[in-house]
């Protein structure tokens, strides 16, 4: 039987990984300045199972979970995303704004049509193993990237502070975050920037046609 590509260990910031896909995951945090550990801990889910997550990510109370496509069953991260939310009633007391989040990380999306920059790797694409949908977002006092839920009120999850006002959201739908190339939070600005001139060329061509 051959060896799928998706399961050949790679060995990235001096950590052997199981995967290609967790290498890039790992780069794709990198880029983002989000601070990882790999397999930290045997976990012992609340069924009695053991679980190893892939990533945590220490300074926003967030675990990772890489999905690539031999390993589709998500029901551990799942459990566990249950087990960690915030049961608090009332104000949320939970070390982590919210309770700890578990996301999950699939392969990158491709977007071979979009104008502007084509990464290499595509862009992220994740979910939430449990509960609403996770955004990622930047503090705007302590400038940490990181994932939250739409739950209000809107604290980061690094330092507590209020995410403001009217924070950026950033949907993987959205593809602006760039996968496995240590793409940043920057550079999705850029990307959004570029898409926006995009469409204000196509709506001006348009425009031009409507003379004919
Ligand atoms: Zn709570
Ligand atoms: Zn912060």
């Amino acid at each position: 039987m051959t060896e799928p590509i998706d399961a050949i260990p790679t060995t990235y910031a001096g950590t052997r990984f199981r995967s290609r896909l967790e290498a890039d995951w790992a780069i794709t945090l990198d880029g983002l300045g989000i601070v990882w550990e790999y397999e930290p801990e045997l976990i012992v889910l609340p069924s009695g199972t053991q679980y190893v997550p892939d990533f945590w990510l220490p300074e926003v109370g967030t675990w990772l979970e890489v999905k690539g496509p031999n390993t589709p069953r998500r029901e551990k991260a799942t459990e566990l995303g249950k087990a960690r939310a915030c049961h608090c009633t009332g104000t949320c007391s939970c070390r982590w704004p919210g309770g700890e989040l578990v996301l999950l990380g699939w392969p990158s999306h491709r977007s071979p049509n979009r104008p502007g920059y084509r990464a290499r790797y595509g862009h992220a694409w994740w979910g939430a193993a449990y509960g609403p949908s996770a955004y990622l977002t930047e503090c705007p006092s302590c400038a940490r990237a990181h994932w939250v839920t739409l739950r209000r009120p809107w604290r980061c999850r690094g330092c507590r502070a209020s995410l403001g006002a009217t924070p950026r959201f950033y949907s993987p739908a959205e593809q602006l975050i760039r996968f496995g190339e240590g793409g940043s939070l920057a550079s999705a600005h850029v990307d959004e920037d570029m898409r926006q001139l995009a469409e204000e060329e196509r709506l001006a061509e348009a425009g031009d046609d409507d003379g004919w």
